[in-house]
């Protein structure tokens, strides 16, 4: 059986998201900016992806930026609030421990050329603290970027409150929201959000297409300079068919929320039950807040990348932790700042679930984790030092 559980790191195309692409790849392939009434269909089709996409995340148009994907729209928002900090002498930005590396290698980048960084502690529930933010807001903070959804452990951040926050001390609030999008409500009038990052192939689109929203007023700096495409602040010829895609899978994500939610809870509560019966195993963060997909476990005495190999020859596509990480050695970065051991980090595995999964692959998931943690235990010898008593079991 194939069972592809990664769904944080990638999703299918939907089938509605294909469709309504197809037309701009074969028969409208102008450029929309030509001027031709041939060109205009396309024209038309990035604008109406552009209204879809604001109405639904309760933005104007003219607030949507089409990008390549979250990490583009994660760096454009981080590092034009730094320069327009700047302009005004300020020079400190705050975020977690726990984003993701498009958010924190850009930080490092921006630290390098003379900002300061405050990186908040995530608790180990996996929640950011509305207190911890009060406390590191400084008069010359230029932006607080803190992530809606964690991709690794699923938890959600009090989004709401921060943006009224960042929103009573002036400061400009960024979140990216790659791992909300489609999946949970995000409405960024509502929630105080002055900038937020999506990605279409976390949400049935294809790859390599994002948005960027950004508050009208909010200046932004170009990332890629070239032509006057989205409003001077994007250039390069718009990727219409993802763009076309990204918005109809969006729309499908969103009407269909409920229904898709209550489809994979029950798949997720199952998936933990029957996961934390296995000995010395702890679920990573807070199930209260929580996406619906997403499950992070760790297991004493194993290491997270064998098991991958392993339920990989059992057709399970699961993780340890990000893509990114994975073929590096250190443990998730996630994992260690809400305060896990180092090596019970390394145990991780990370399933993320989605409506296309069905009842009889979590079985065989459930099936198939525990005699594959046995074994691994059996030829762990950290395993026998943690049963003989040398060392100490952690959970
Ligand atoms: C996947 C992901 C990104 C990167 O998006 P791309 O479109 O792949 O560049 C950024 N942030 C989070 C939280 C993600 O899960």
């Amino acid at each position: 059986m194939f069972v592809y559980a990664d769904n944080a790191a990638t999703t299918a195309v939907s089938k509605t998201a294909l469709d309504a692409m197809m037309p701009y790849l074969t028969d409208y392939y102008g450029n929309p900016s030509s001027l031709y009434a041939f060109a205009q269909k396309a024209k038309e089709a990035l604008e109406e992806a552009r209204a879809t996409v604001a109405s639904i995340i309760g933005a104007e148009p003219r607030e949507i930026y089409f990008t390549s994907g979250g990490s583009e729209a994660d760096n454009q928002a981080i590092v034009s609030m730094a320069k327009f900090g700047a302009l005004k002498g300020k020079k400190h930005l705050i975020s977690t421990k726990f984003e993701h590396h498009a958010v924190l290698h850009t930080l490092k980048a921006l630290e390098k050329q003379g900002f300061e960084v405050t990186l908040l502690d995530v608790h180990e529930d996996g929640i950011v603290r509305l207190e911890d933010l009060e406390a590191a807001i400084r008069e010359d903070t230029a932006l607080v970027t803190i992530m809606f959804a964690n991709n690794e452990i699923g938890t959600i951040q009090p989004i709401k409150e921060i943006g009224e926050l960042c929103r009573s001390k002036g400061i400009p609030f960024h979140t990216d929201a790659v791992q909300a999008m489609g999946h949970i409500p995000v409405n960024v009038k509502e929630m105080n959000i002055d900038l937020l990052s999506m990605s279409g192939h976390k949400f049935h689109a294809p790859k390599g297409v994002g948005v960027l929203y950004a508050k009208r007023g909010l200046p932004l700096f170009n990332i890629i300079e070239g032509g006057a495409q989205e409003r001077g602040k994007r250039a390069g010829t718009e990727n219409i068919p993802g763009i076309v895609a990204l918005a109809a899978a969006l729309k499908e994500s969103v009407e269909h929320m409920e229904e898709n939610t209550a489809k994979i809870i029950p798949m997720r509560d199952k998936l933990f039950a029957e996961l934390s019966k296995i000995p010395h195993s702890k679920i990573n963060g807070s199930l209260e807040h929580h996406v619906p997909g997403t499950v992070n476990m760790c297991f004493e005495g194993i290491e997270g990348e064998s098991l991958l190999l392993l339920l990989d020859s059992k057709g399970i596509c699961a993780s340890s932790g990000s893509a990114c990480t994975s073929g590096s050695l250190d443990p998730s970065h996630v994992l260690l700042s809400i305060g896990l051991p180092h090596e019970v980090a390394h145990g991780s595995l990370r399933l993320s679930i989605g409506e296309y999964n069905t009842m009889e692959e979590i079985d065989h998931i459930i099936e198939s984790v525990p005699p594959v943690v046995e074994y691994l235990r059996s030829i762990s010898p950290v395993w026998e030092e943690l049963e003989n008593g040398t060392r100490k079991h952690l959970i």
